[in-house]
């Protein structure tokens, strides 16, 4: 069903890029297989950022269940692995909870004719601009609440990390180590080996331990 719905939009708005619903496909998905480690492994490969992490997680499902494997394989990858997201759009998501807020906000007003239907979501949209003004009267800095405690999380975690210059003439090049793992960021080109940097926007727990390194 949402492969058909993919093919539709990608008719329609060729380059841009596409995502499923995770939690919609792992609703289908569940309907043949009600595992929980599948649960779980499906989870873990959606979330998974690094390709190796991803592929890591689909053997385990194929040793589990060829079937459920062979289900997975043959939907478009870049459309539910954050590993395979394009870096374009800064978002993280792998559901569309803000689509079914929105759909569930407009619900009385979506048997309406177009113009009483537009005109209730515009009131809506300006209310709420207006209680997110009255909400965030004493908030600092720039960030969003919700992004500001994300990175303080982030922060936090990345002082079990540790980078090691790599020798480059603009010292921006790291390798940052914590057994048994290890990435390369790049402070110089907001990148790092695990990805989270370039989906997101928000520095991953690498990049922070090497800005603070460089005392940024
Ligand atoms: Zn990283």
């Amino acid at each position: 069903m949402q492969k058909g719905l993919i093919s539709a939009v990608k008719a329609v708005m060729p380059d841009v890029h596409h995502r499923f619903c995770v939690w919609h496909l792992w609703k289908n998905f569940n309907k043949n297989w009600k595992d929980l480690q599948l649960r779980g492994l499906l989870w873990e490969c959606a979330r998974a950022t690094t390709y190796q992490e991803f592929r890591d997680g689909m053997e385990k499902i194929k040793r589990l269940n060829e079937d459920a494997w062979a289900y997975l394989e043959k939907w478009p990858m870049n459309a539910w692995t954050r590993s395979l997201f394009s870096h374009k759009p800064k978002l993280d998501s792998i559901c569309n909870n803000a689509c079914e807020v929105f759909n569930a906000k407009i619900k009385d007003a979506r048997a309406k004719p177009i113009i009483t239907l537009l005109e209730e979501v515009r009131m809506f949209v300006m209310r709420t601009i207006a209680k997110n003004k009255v909400k965030l009267q004493n908030h600092t800095g720039k960030l969003t609440p919700v992004i500001k405690s994300r990175l303080e999380k982030v922060r936090k975690e990345s002082k079990h990390w540790k980078p090691i210059w790599t020798g480059d003439n603009g010292y921006e090049k790291f390798e940052v180590h914590r057994h048994p793992t290890n990435h390369v960021v790049d402070i110089g080109k907001r990148l790092c080996t695990c990805q989270f940097w370039m989906l997101t926007g928000i520095p991953c727990v690498h990049a922070c331990a090497t800005l603070s390194r460089v005392n940024k």
